[in-house]
């Protein structure tokens, strides 16, 4: 099996296996071939989020993705690269304190059903692995953007029945948040735990407009139409 690997040049590794996974590899060469090959894992078993790279283009968790000969890995996008393909995550991570996305000092003290714990449960499950970002075009080209994954948190706290300061909430992702999402579903597709930043943000924007927002992209459209024939 022989694929490359992204570092500061494109490097290429063999080794005698089969049907093991892309942390198990990395692990193989690290140990056999190159000790400074540097990479991040923990739990291997999808659940911590930390060895997320991507293969081929897409975003995947090594521990997860069995590789195939002639895979191209490399470290997530939109991050700066520490070394290889360890990524630094901290200025995504720092969105969620820009969107305020956990539950309100002033939260109601009440017990949660079964069933309203489903409500978002799905968002619960994030593993904070950073592929959304990795694979969002709006935050590539606006690194102020709050992003899929904190988006995604606030919608999971502003859904619970204990939340009682559902307008800041929403006053705080005005800018830079819901309505510079362009919906083209990227973070879905990679998100290992199956949750859609797209569609949490669509439930987002629903919700600010029964609280009287308005998507400023419209309004500036409006308001920049002067009615002249564009010849
Ligand atoms: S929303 Fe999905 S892709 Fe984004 S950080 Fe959470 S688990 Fe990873
Ligand atoms: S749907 Fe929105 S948040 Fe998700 S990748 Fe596209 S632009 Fe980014």
């Amino acid at each position: 099996m022989k694929i490359s690997i992204q570092r500061e040049n494109l490097e290429y590794f063999e080794a005698n296996v089969k049907d093991i996974t892309l942390l198990e590899f990395l692990n193989t060469i690290k140990i056999t071939v190159d000790n400074t090959l540097s990479f991040s894992s923990g739990c291997r078993s999808g659940i911590c989020g930390s060895c997320s790279v991507r293969v081929n283009s897409k975003e995947v968790l090594a521990c997860s993705y069995k590789i195939q000969d002639e895979d191209k890995v490399e470290p997530l996008k939109n991050s700066q690269v520490i070394r290889d393909l360890v990524v630094n995550m901290d200025k995504a991570y720092s969105f969620n304190y820009v969107a305020k996305a956990w539950q309100s000092k002033d939260s109601k003290n009440v017990r949660l059903s079964q069933e309203n714990e489903k409500i978002n449960e799905v968002q619960s499950n994030c593993i904070m692995c950073m592929a959304c970002y990795s694979a969002c075009p709006v935050y590539s080209v606006n690194e102020e953007f709050i992003g899929p994954f904190s988006l995604t948190r606030v919608w999971r706290y502003l859904s619970d029945k204990r939340e009682e300061n559902s307008t800041q909430k929403i006053n705080t992702i005005q800018t830079n948040g819901l309505w510079d999402c362009t919906l083209c579903n990227e973070c879905t597709l990679v998100c290992p735990q199956d949750i859609s930043s797209k569609a949490d943000i669509e439930k987002l924007r629903t919700r600010s407009i029964i609280f009287g927002f308005n998507n400023p992209n419209i309004i500036n459209f409006a308001t920049s139409f002067d009615g002249s024939p564009n010849f």
